[in-house]
């Protein structure tokens, strides 16, 4: 079978049954109760998916695997010397790519235009495993752009990039689960995987927390950068998840999602950049 359609088989398999195992965790055992109704915000969300998903397919008309297979012959690869035994370079590849991730979201939180982009993430006014695909058109575009870029520069070995993509697909709906591991599982697994309570840190109301925990699959480049915050102000019971100012349902708008960036800022964005570097 091509490399192309394994990729597509076992990407939409995990996809959806992470998705489902994720929905089922977070029904049973909720961490935060939700202000609407899930199937709302799902259908809301769903649609965002769909008008993304049809946006870079039809500008690219590439997945990181073809990117990889394209440009596995790039005499100037660092992935692709044959003196780097095999596995270490599949090893660097996952490494590689989920540090392209952290990079790319810190950059979307640092410029202000990205940010503006990317508050659509964040505006989203509960946390759940559908604020995994809650992402506006232009920031796909961007990070799938970066990360073929990256791919296309140290041509990595395919393997390499067909398990960084799943290991991140897995990861973005685990991520965002409204649900929290029992507390023996947690201390272990988040020294080597970003837990949905690290995560939901990242989606505090409050701006400097926000500026915590970018990391996509690995915790450990918000360990070494020093952008690690093991618990909010707050606890993780009382916390606070949304952007201030938009925590209401006009928000699950698709309308709204999609032209959010080039909407009047609010006083309360405007000032979150000097906030956040205040705290
Ligand atoms: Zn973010």
């Amino acid at each position: 079978m091509p490399w192309e359609r394994i990729e597509s088989y076992s990407y939409w398999i995990l996809f959806v049954a992470t998705f489902l195992g994720v929905a089922v965790w977070e029904s049973f055992r909720p961490k935060q109760e939700l202000s609407g109704a899930p199937g709302r915000r799902w259908g809301r969300h769903g649609l965002v998916l769909i008008v993304c998903t049809v946006i870079s397919v039809g500008l690219y008309l590439a997945s990181p695997v073809v990117v990889a297979i394209a440009f596995a012959g790039n005499r100037y690869g660092l992935l692709n010397k044959p003196w780097i035994p095999f596995v270490v370079r599949c090893i660097l590849a996952v490494l590689l790519l989920d540090f392209v991730k952290y990079a790319v979201h810190r950059t979307f939180h640092s410029v202000s235009f990205l940010w503006r982009v990317h508050q659509v993430h964040h505006s989203d006014p509960d946390f759940d495993v559908s604020t995994a695909t809650r992402v506006h058109p232009i920031e796909v575009v961007l990070s799938q752009g970066a990360y073929f870029a990256v791919i296309a520069i140290f041509a990595p070995p395919v393997i390499g990039v067909l398990v960084a993509e799943l290991v991140s697909a897995f990861q973005s709906f685990f991520g965002h689960a409204n649900a929290s591991l029992p507390g023996w599982a947690e201390k272990p697994l988040r020294r080597l995987f970003v837990t949905p309570d690290m995560h939901r840190i990242h989606h505090s109301e409050a701006a400097g927390e926000q500026c915590t925990n970018y990391g996509d699959c690995f915790p450990w480049w918000d360990r070494l950068f020093r952008t690690y915050l093991a618990e909010p102000a707050a606890g993780q019971d009382r916390m606070v998840v949304g952007l201030k100012g938009f925590q209401n349902d006009a928000s699950l708008g698709l309308a709204f999602m999609l032209t959010q960036p080039f909407l009047p800022e609010k006083k309360e964005q405007a000032s979150r950049i000097a906030s956040a570097e205040q705290a």
